[in-house]
Order: structure tokens, then sequence, then C-alpha cells
């Protein structure tokens, strides 16, 4: 399937006006659906899975922004640390220590969103409402020097049900602005919506947005 540069250019005039980023989450698809994204002036690519993501970086343009979105495990932090450009997914104190370790041994501060859990599915990673709170209140995160935490990333539930995404995507955002209070001047990025919901994700607070088959069309798994 190819990618869709209508869509692509449609997406970019619907963002731009909003300032909102649009992450290109290229996840499974080859590096020359990249390049054509590349060459129309993006930037910003999304993945999700570390072999990939480290494979498409040594063979692709060094001024790809790589963004990982995915679930990432403490053992395999250190094969992204050297280049990630933002970590979506922070989901756990184990993960920040193991990010911090690899920052300093790269000598980098890394930028992370901690991630929390606003889906009614039990499948979905991060924090919980109260336990975000409680770790930002803490000052625990002043023991992660060479992290930067820029805010906060939410999938919503995988749903139609607009009221039920809306009330889940209104509670991140509330959680957003809470924590904005403690955290501050660097404290600004709030990544919610997808293909299937990122317009609503915006009216209600979204200023990242990570799209991947409205762009690359659907994804096939069983290659
Ligand atoms: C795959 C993925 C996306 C993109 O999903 P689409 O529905 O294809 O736009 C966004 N965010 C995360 C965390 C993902 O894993």
């Amino acid at each position: 399937m190819p990618v869709n540069t209508n869509q692509y250019h449609s997406i970019i005039s619907q963002l731009n006006p909003q300032k909102v980023q649009l992450i290109a989450v290229s996840k499974t698809k080859p590096n020359e659906d990249i390049i054509e994204l590349y060459n129309l002036g993006q930037r910003a690519f999304g993945e999700n899975y570390v072999q990939e993501l480290v494979d498409k970086a040594a063979s692709l343009p060094k001024d790809i922004q790589w963004h990982f979105i995915g679930h990432l495990q403490s053992n395999k932090v250190k094969y992204i640390a050297p280049f990630v450009h933002l970590i979506h997914g922070v989901d756990s104190e184990k993960l920040l220590q193991e990010i911090n370790k690899q920052a300093i041994k790269q000598k980098r501060i890394i930028d992370c969103l901690l991630q929390v859990h606003i889906a009614t599915e039990e499948t979905k990673f991060g924090f919980d409402a109260n336990s975000i709170d409680e770790f930002i209140q803490s000052g625990r995160l002043a023991q992660y020097p060479n992290i930067q935490i820029k805010g906060l990333m939410g999938m919503a539930s995988f749903s139609e049900d607009t009221n039920l995404l809306t009330k889940e995507f209104t509670t991140l955002k509330q959680i957003f602005d809470q924590a904005a209070i403690q955290l501050g001047n660097q404290f600004t990025i709030l990544s919610m919506g997808m293909s299937g919901d990122y317009t609503l994700a915006i009216s209600l607070g979204s200023n990242m947005v990570r799209i991947g088959s409205l762009l690359f069309g659907a994804r096939n798994y069983s290659k």
C-alpha cells in the first residue's frame, strides 16, 4: 500500500495552525515509506519495536527525530539511548532508573513522557492517575538528573464511543494541567490521539498526535 501523501498534506494543514506536532508512526513500514514522507519535510517518526528502530535509525538520514512510542523493556533501553529523541511510554520508576543510567553513560539528557493509563482496557500500560500524582508530588524525579520529563502520553480505549473517548482524553488533560503546576516550563507536551481519534484529542488539548495507518495504510504484522 503506497504512502498517502494527500492525507499527509491535509493532516499537516490541519495541525500546523493549531501548533500540534505530528509524529508519523512508521512501525512495520519499510524505509522507502519513511523516505517518502521525509522528502515532504516530515522529520518526526514514531516506532514501537527496539530492534526495528535501531535498524532504521542506522540506515536513514541522521536528522530524523526518532520517537519511541511502544512499551519499552528496561533491558533494551541501552540500544536506543544513544540517539532516541523522545521516549513516550515511560510507565514505571524502574524504567526511569534505567533510562537515567543509560543517559549518563551516553552523556545525554533523554527527554521522556510519562505514560498515563486512561483506557478502560486492562492491557494498556501506564501509571494510573493517583500513582502519577503521588510520584510527581514526591519529588523523586530529582533522583534522575539525566531525564527531562517533557509531558504526558496516553492512549484512549480502542472504541468509537465518542463519550468514552472524550472522558478519557479530558481526564488526561486534567492530570497534565495539574502536573504542569509542579513541573514547570519544560513540561509542555501532551501526546494523545491516533489515526482514529486525533481530531477529538486535539479539541481536548493534545499538542502531539501519533498517526500511523492514516498515512502509511493498514499494518501487516504477519510478515
Ligand atoms: C501504533 C501506534 C500508534 C498509531 O496508530 P494508528 O492507529 O495507526 O494511527 C499511535 N500510538 C501508539 C502508542 C501506537 O502503538
